[in-house]
């Protein structure tokens, strides 16, 4: 017997977090040293929107550099891991009777290769994206990510990469280690009903503290992917609980344990 492979969230923020040393990639290597090796990972990112769903089924993943502004290096970053089109075949299979199309034309956003950086920076392992429906609501996503539950009993890492808080309006530059007091209840209220396995609560963005954490909810929906992944009374643990800059919610957890080492 072995136990599934973990399913992580990971609050991504700035993408100069894949060229960087920080606190947030910090404990993201400190993660990537407890984690067995995935057979492939499939990552649920904020960045990839589509009216239906999509699974990246190419051989070979492009780098895709989805944003403006920021310096060379990051523009000629790459992260040449493989894609697995029979992977996405299998994909597509369990979230049937949804219709998906295989996808041949995306890629790895930075939503993927920031956090991937610094959790298997080798780049060996297969990786695939599943896009996110505009069209579905919150319920609706949960609803479809439990579908991918018996990946993790195949080996694959389901990652999510998003932010639980992502209001760039609001960002405040001044304050790189402040938290709106709106940003810290939504953070709070997140932390719980995830820790109480509370998935009515997390699929209810109608507040006001909801209204302005999640403005647009691109950021917030990876965060359902991951949650769906939890196994009643299955092990979850967050790490990098902080809002950055106001308005930036960087918690992330990890679902499922690693293999204890041999005695
Ligand atoms: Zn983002």
């Amino acid at each position: 017997m072995h136990s599934p492979a973990m399913a992580l969230f990971i609050g991504h923020g700035n993408p100069m977090n894949a060229l960087t040393s920080n606190r947030n990639s910090q404990a993201w290597a400190t993660i990537a040293a407890d984690l067995p090796r995935p057979r492939a990972v499939l990552v649920i990112s904020a960045h990839w929107l589509t009216r239906g769903i999509a699974v990246t089924a190419m051989p070979r993943p492009q780098t895709l550099h989805d944003f403006a502004g920021f310096p060379a290096a990051l523009n000629e970053f790459q992260y040449p891991a493989p894609g697995d089109p029979q992977l996405a075949a299998q994909v597509a299979a369990l979230l049937a009777p949804l219709p998906v199309t295989l996808d041949e034309q995306w890629g790895l956003d930075h939503g993927a290769w920031s956090v991937l950086a610094h959790l298997l920076p080798a780049a060996d392992i297969p990786v695939l994206q599943l896009s996110l429906d505009v069209t579905l609501t919150a319920a609706e996503h949960l609803a479809l990510a439990r579908k991918l539950r018996p990946l993790r009993d195949d080996g694959v890492l389901i990652l999510g990469s998003g932010n639980n808080v992502h209001n760039l309006r609001r960002m405040d530059w001044k304050q790189p280690d402040g938290a709106y007091d709106w940003a810290t209840r939504f953070n709070d209220r997140i932390r719980l009903s995830l820790s109480q396995y509370n998935h009515a609560d997390l699929t209810d963005l109608s507040g006001d503290d909801a209204k302005l954490a999640v403005p647009t909810p691109e950021h917030y929906w990876p965060l359902l992917y991951i949650a769906a992944q939890q196994a009643p009374g299955e092990d979850l643990q967050f790490f990098n609980d902080h809002i950055e800059y106001g308005a930036i919610g960087m918690l992330s957890f990890r679902i499922g344990q690693p293999p204890k080492a041999p005695a």
